[in-house]
Protein backbone atom coordinates (compact mmCIF):
# COMPACT_ATOMS: atom_id res chain seq x y z
CA UNK A 1 0.00 0.00 0.00
CA UNK A 2 1.67 3.51 -1.24
CA UNK A 3 1.80 6.08 1.75
CA UNK A 4 2.03 9.51 0.82
CA UNK A 5 2.09 12.46 3.53
CA UNK A 6 1.98 16.19 2.10
CA UNK A 7 3.08 19.69 3.68
CA UNK A 8 3.57 17.46 7.02
CA UNK A 9 5.47 19.94 10.19
CA UNK A 10 8.34 18.36 10.60
CA UNK A 11 11.66 18.83 12.02
CA UNK A 12 15.13 18.39 11.21
CA UNK A 13 17.35 15.98 14.06
CA UNK A 14 19.62 14.51 12.01
CA UNK A 15 20.85 13.85 8.37
CA UNK A 16 23.64 11.85 6.79
CA UNK A 17 25.27 11.14 3.54
CA UNK A 18 23.74 8.01 1.98
CA UNK A 19 25.60 6.75 -0.57
CA UNK A 20 26.92 9.25 -3.51
CA UNK A 21 24.69 11.73 -3.75
CA UNK A 22 21.42 11.04 -1.36
CA UNK A 23 20.87 12.03 2.41
CA UNK A 24 19.30 10.08 4.80
CA UNK A 25 17.15 12.16 6.83
CA UNK A 26 15.61 12.14 10.56
CA UNK A 27 13.08 13.82 11.19
CA UNK A 28 10.52 14.87 14.18
CA UNK A 29 7.05 15.34 12.62
CA UNK A 30 3.62 16.56 13.57
CA UNK A 31 0.89 13.52 14.09
CA UNK A 32 3.64 11.19 12.87
CA UNK A 33 6.65 11.30 15.31
CA UNK A 34 10.28 10.14 13.89
CA UNK A 35 10.43 9.77 10.83
CA UNK A 36 13.04 8.79 8.55
CA UNK A 37 13.29 9.52 4.33
CA UNK A 38 15.53 9.24 1.93
CA UNK A 39 16.73 13.13 0.37
CA UNK A 40 17.25 12.16 -3.43
CA UNK A 41 20.30 14.51 -4.66
CA UNK A 42 20.51 16.09 -1.59
CA UNK A 43 24.25 15.35 -1.05
CA UNK A 44 25.29 16.68 -4.18
CA UNK A 45 23.66 19.03 -6.02
CA UNK A 46 22.11 21.31 -3.16
CA UNK A 47 19.53 22.83 -5.53
CA UNK A 48 16.27 20.82 -4.89
CA UNK A 49 16.77 21.00 -0.82
CA UNK A 50 19.40 24.01 -0.56
CA UNK A 51 19.82 25.13 2.90
CA UNK A 52 16.65 22.98 3.97
CA UNK A 53 18.06 20.00 5.84
CA UNK A 54 20.21 21.65 8.27
CA UNK A 55 20.11 20.16 11.71
CA UNK A 56 16.94 22.22 13.85
CA UNK A 57 15.31 23.66 10.45
CA UNK A 58 11.72 23.42 11.19
CA UNK A 59 9.90 22.82 7.76
CA UNK A 60 6.52 21.09 5.70
CA UNK A 61 7.78 17.54 4.57
CA UNK A 62 6.02 15.57 1.66
CA UNK A 63 7.11 12.15 1.51
CA UNK A 64 6.11 8.38 -0.05
CA UNK A 65 6.55 5.25 0.18
CA UNK A 66 6.04 2.82 -2.65
CA UNK A 67 5.48 -0.62 -0.83
CA UNK A 68 5.67 -1.90 2.80
CA UNK A 69 9.40 -2.83 2.71
CA UNK A 70 10.87 0.52 0.70
CA UNK A 71 11.84 3.46 2.49
CA UNK A 72 10.61 6.63 2.94
CA UNK A 73 11.15 9.39 -0.33
CA UNK A 74 11.70 13.02 0.66
CA UNK A 75 9.87 14.60 -1.94
CA UNK A 76 9.28 18.16 -1.14
CA UNK A 77 10.74 20.50 1.66
CA UNK A 78 9.33 24.10 2.43
CA UNK A 79 11.15 26.16 4.68
CA UNK A 80 8.83 27.25 7.61
CA UNK A 81 11.56 28.05 9.80
CA UNK A 82 15.64 27.67 9.51
CA UNK A 83 15.82 28.54 13.32
CA UNK A 84 18.98 29.84 11.90
CA UNK A 85 20.11 31.43 15.88
CA UNK A 86 19.94 27.64 16.72
CA UNK A 87 23.84 27.26 14.59
CA UNK A 88 25.01 30.70 14.99
CA UNK A 89 24.67 31.28 18.70
CA UNK A 90 27.06 29.11 20.33
CA UNK A 91 24.76 28.67 23.95
CA UNK A 92 21.96 28.03 21.72
CA UNK A 93 23.35 25.49 19.80
CA UNK A 94 24.91 23.45 22.61
CA UNK A 95 21.24 23.52 24.04
CA UNK A 96 19.77 22.58 21.14
CA UNK A 97 22.10 19.89 20.57
CA UNK A 98 20.87 18.22 24.49
CA UNK A 99 17.24 18.17 23.06
CA UNK A 100 18.37 16.66 19.63
CA UNK A 101 20.14 14.44 21.62
CA UNK A 102 16.91 13.60 23.67
CA UNK A 103 14.65 13.33 20.96
CA UNK A 104 17.03 11.30 19.24
CA UNK A 105 17.52 8.71 22.26
CA UNK A 106 13.63 8.28 23.37
CA UNK A 107 11.41 8.37 20.24
CA UNK A 108 11.11 5.57 17.82
CA UNK A 109 10.04 5.40 14.62
CA UNK A 110 6.43 5.93 13.85
CA UNK A 111 5.57 6.30 17.28
CA UNK A 112 3.22 9.63 17.38
CA UNK A 113 3.58 11.92 19.94
CA UNK A 114 1.66 15.19 18.88
CA UNK A 115 3.05 16.82 22.82
CA UNK A 116 6.55 15.71 22.22
CA UNK A 117 6.64 17.31 18.97
CA UNK A 118 4.81 20.69 20.44
CA UNK A 119 7.32 20.09 23.08
CA UNK A 120 10.53 20.19 21.02
CA UNK A 121 9.33 22.90 18.37
CA UNK A 122 8.09 25.38 21.78
CA UNK A 123 11.84 24.48 22.69
CA UNK A 124 13.44 25.65 19.65
CA UNK A 125 11.81 28.73 18.78
CA UNK A 126 12.21 30.16 22.22
CA UNK A 127 16.13 29.32 21.73
CA UNK A 128 15.80 30.76 18.23
CA UNK A 129 14.34 34.03 19.43
CA UNK A 130 17.18 34.43 22.23
CA UNK A 131 15.13 33.74 25.38
CA UNK A 132 17.77 32.83 28.37
CA UNK A 133 18.91 29.37 26.99
CA UNK A 134 19.30 27.49 30.34
CA UNK A 135 15.95 28.65 31.23
CA UNK A 136 14.77 27.27 27.84
CA UNK A 137 16.27 23.80 28.79
CA UNK A 138 15.00 23.62 32.21
CA UNK A 139 11.74 24.18 31.50
CA UNK A 140 11.64 21.30 28.89
CA UNK A 141 13.06 19.02 30.91
CA UNK A 142 10.14 19.08 33.63
CA UNK A 143 7.96 19.01 30.65
CA UNK A 144 9.85 16.32 28.82
CA UNK A 145 9.49 14.11 31.42
CA UNK A 146 5.94 14.46 31.90
CA UNK A 147 5.05 14.12 27.91
CA UNK A 148 7.26 10.58 28.16
CA UNK A 149 5.15 9.55 31.09
CA UNK A 150 7.85 9.49 33.97
CA UNK A 151 6.67 12.55 35.37
CA UNK A 152 8.55 12.61 38.77
CA UNK A 153 6.47 13.50 41.99
CA UNK A 154 7.29 16.40 44.07
CA UNK A 155 4.11 16.29 46.03
CA UNK A 156 4.11 14.16 48.86
CA UNK A 157 7.16 12.73 51.14
CA UNK A 158 7.91 8.97 50.21
CA UNK A 159 8.48 8.85 54.38
CA UNK A 160 5.56 10.04 55.82
CA UNK A 161 3.25 11.22 53.43
CA UNK A 162 3.03 14.41 54.19
CA UNK A 163 2.84 17.32 51.97
CA UNK A 164 6.25 19.00 52.52
CA UNK A 165 5.21 22.77 54.33
CA UNK A 166 6.18 25.24 51.17
CA UNK A 167 8.71 26.86 52.94
CA UNK A 168 10.87 23.74 53.54
CA UNK A 169 13.98 22.49 51.16
CA UNK A 170 13.34 18.63 50.80
CA UNK A 171 15.19 15.71 48.74
CA UNK A 172 14.78 14.20 45.65
CA UNK A 173 15.70 10.80 44.89
CA UNK A 174 17.18 10.84 41.40
CA UNK A 175 16.38 6.91 41.22
CA UNK A 176 12.95 7.05 42.15
CA UNK A 177 11.94 10.45 41.02
CA UNK A 178 10.68 10.95 44.40
CA UNK A 179 11.28 13.11 47.59
CA UNK A 180 11.80 13.18 50.91
CA UNK A 181 11.10 15.40 53.68
CA UNK A 182 14.02 16.80 56.16
CA UNK A 183 12.67 14.58 58.64
CA UNK A 184 12.60 11.41 56.93
CA UNK A 185 15.75 11.53 55.27
CA UNK A 186 17.89 12.13 58.28
CA UNK A 187 20.86 14.57 58.30
CA UNK A 188 23.23 13.37 55.25
CA UNK A 189 19.66 13.48 53.37
CA UNK A 190 20.28 9.90 52.56
CA UNK A 191 21.94 10.59 48.86
CA UNK A 192 18.95 12.66 47.53
CA UNK A 193 19.91 16.71 45.93
CA UNK A 194 18.72 18.91 48.10
CA UNK A 195 15.69 21.28 46.92
CA UNK A 196 14.94 24.82 48.06
CA UNK A 197 11.24 25.43 48.56
CA UNK A 198 11.29 27.67 45.57
CA UNK A 199 12.55 25.04 43.15
CA UNK A 200 9.80 22.53 44.13
CA UNK A 201 7.31 24.86 43.75
CA UNK A 202 8.72 26.07 40.50
CA UNK A 203 8.62 22.38 39.10
CA UNK A 204 4.44 21.50 40.37
CA UNK A 205 3.76 24.83 38.77
CA UNK A 206 5.44 24.25 35.05
CA UNK A 207 4.33 20.32 35.36
CA UNK A 208 0.66 21.44 35.67
CA UNK A 209 0.63 24.05 32.61
CA UNK A 210 0.60 22.86 28.89
CA UNK A 211 3.26 23.44 26.47
CA UNK A 212 1.87 26.80 25.28
CA UNK A 213 2.26 28.34 28.89
CA UNK A 214 5.81 27.28 29.19
CA UNK A 215 7.54 31.02 28.27
CA UNK A 216 5.42 32.57 31.21
CA UNK A 217 8.07 30.79 33.66
CA UNK A 218 11.14 32.96 34.21
CA UNK A 219 13.44 30.01 36.29
CA UNK A 220 16.59 31.82 37.41
CA UNK A 221 19.79 31.99 39.97
CA UNK A 222 19.50 28.61 42.46
CA UNK A 223 15.85 27.03 41.34
CA UNK A 224 17.55 27.36 37.57
CA UNK A 225 20.75 25.57 38.65
CA UNK A 226 18.87 22.98 40.95
CA UNK A 227 16.38 22.23 37.96
CA UNK A 228 18.67 21.66 35.58
CA UNK A 229 20.62 19.04 38.13
CA UNK A 230 17.99 17.24 39.44
CA UNK A 231 16.64 16.91 35.57
CA UNK A 232 20.09 15.89 34.18
CA UNK A 233 20.41 13.10 37.30
CA UNK A 234 17.26 11.92 36.96
CA UNK A 235 17.48 11.53 33.28
CA UNK A 236 20.57 9.92 33.34
CA UNK A 237 19.25 6.98 35.61
CA UNK A 238 15.93 7.09 33.95
CA UNK A 239 17.78 6.12 30.37
CA UNK A 240 20.91 4.62 31.52
CA UNK A 241 22.57 7.30 29.17
CA UNK A 242 24.90 10.05 29.32
CA UNK A 243 23.47 13.21 27.02
CA UNK A 244 26.87 14.29 25.76
CA UNK A 245 25.97 17.59 24.76
CA UNK A 246 24.92 18.24 28.72
CA UNK A 247 28.75 18.57 28.84
CA UNK A 248 29.33 21.12 26.59
CA UNK A 249 27.06 23.36 28.43
CA UNK A 250 29.12 25.61 30.77
CA UNK A 251 27.99 24.98 34.51
CA UNK A 252 27.21 28.02 36.48
CA UNK A 253 27.02 26.91 39.52
CA UNK A 254 30.47 25.32 39.59
CA UNK A 255 31.93 27.99 37.79
ZN1 LIG B 1 8.71 12.82 55.52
Amino acid sequence: MPVIRSDLPALVLDSLNYGESDKIVVFYCQEVGRLSALARGAHRSQKRFVNKLELFTFLQISYSKSSAGSLFMLDEAELVNSFITLRTDVASYQVASIIREYMLLTSRETSDDDQLFQLALWALHTLNIGIDQRQVLALFMIKFFDVLGYRPDFSVCQGCGTNPAEDTAVFFNVQSGTITCRNCSGSQGSGGRLLAPGTTKMIMAVQQQPVSRLSRFKPSGAVLEQMLDCSRRYSLNLFQRDIHSWRALKDKSSG
